[in-house]
């Protein structure tokens, strides 16, 4: 898949594909990722891109004419793409968009600051999305967020070893508890249950935790699940015991 970002900072949009996953992702050819920076478009010596905002107030707002021709020059150099807008006014970043968004041929993002974009680009904009109810001072987080988040889901780039299907929300849930060696660490021992080798065991205490932990912190998450009948039966067991304790009776 190919990514380009449009932004003032491509120094700062360039670092998220030096590390982790989305360094295997370039490195193993499943993602370009490129950025073009909005002041080649300026159009004059001071290479400025933003102007006051009509009506007055404080704040300046990045103009159509400088985006609107790096809209066009992404769009000739990546292809067919989804031209993406990060605003906090956008739709909520989440998997489900990860996901989504992992299947393009190509995305291109584009980074505001200062108030943000001119509204009459609009337009040429497919989508927009936020990454939380803040304000950040500019769209490049947010980009670097959606770049890692996508890179982690294109094929080939994870390993066995961090399977996204595992991770949290990808069935819906929140991911299970993990534990590592040493077996006994400060008085604390691993759950029995990993280590005895019993795999539909350790399968069945693993989603049943994942289905406590998502009851616990995150419980709006069920609201929007079809629980299939062993997951109905281990959310039974967990309110069970969450009332009446570990052994399900009453005290
Ligand atoms: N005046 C805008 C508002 O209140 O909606 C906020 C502009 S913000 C200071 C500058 C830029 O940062 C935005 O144009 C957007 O690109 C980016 N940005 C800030 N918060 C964001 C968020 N939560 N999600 C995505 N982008 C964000």
């Amino acid at each position: 898949m190919k990514i380009e970002v449009l932004t003032l900072f491509p120094e700062l949009v360039e670092q998220v594909a030096k590390f982790g996953m989305p360094r295997v992702a370039v490195e193993r050819g499943a993602m370009q990722l490129s950025t073009r920076q909005l002041r080649d478009y300026s159009g004059n010596r001071w290479r400025r891109v933003d102007e006051r905002t009509f009506g007055g107030g404080p704040g300046m707002v990045i103009q159509a004419e400088p985006l609107t021709q790096a809209i066009e020059a992404a769009k000739a150099s990546i292809g067919p793409a989804k031209v993406v807008s990060l605003s906090p006014q956008g739709e909520r970043f989440d998997q489900r968009w990860a996901e989504r968004l992992s299947a393009e041929p190509g995305l291109i993002l584009i980074c505001g600051r200062y108030e943000g974009i001119d509204e009459r680009v609009a337009p040429q904009i497919d989508l927009e999305l936020s990454v939380g109810d803040f304000v950040l001072s500019g769209g490049e987080l947010p980009a670097m967020v959606i770049v890692d988040s996508i890179a982690r889901l294109l094929p080939g780039v994870l390993g066995h070893e961090a399977s996204a299907a595992s991770d949290s929300f990808s069935n819906g849930l929140l991911d299970h508890p993990h534990y590592s060696r040493p077996e006994v660490w400060r008085g604390e021992a691993v759950p029995e249950v990993l280590m005895s080798g019993d795999h539909a065991a350790i399968r069945r205490w693993r989603l049943k935790q994942g289905l406590e932990r998502t009851l616990l912190r995150r419980p709006d998450l069920l609201n929007e699940l079809k629980l299939d009948a062993e997951q109905l039966k281990l959310l039974r067991e967990i309110v069970n015991e969450q009332l009446h304790g570990q052994d399900g009776r009453s005290e």
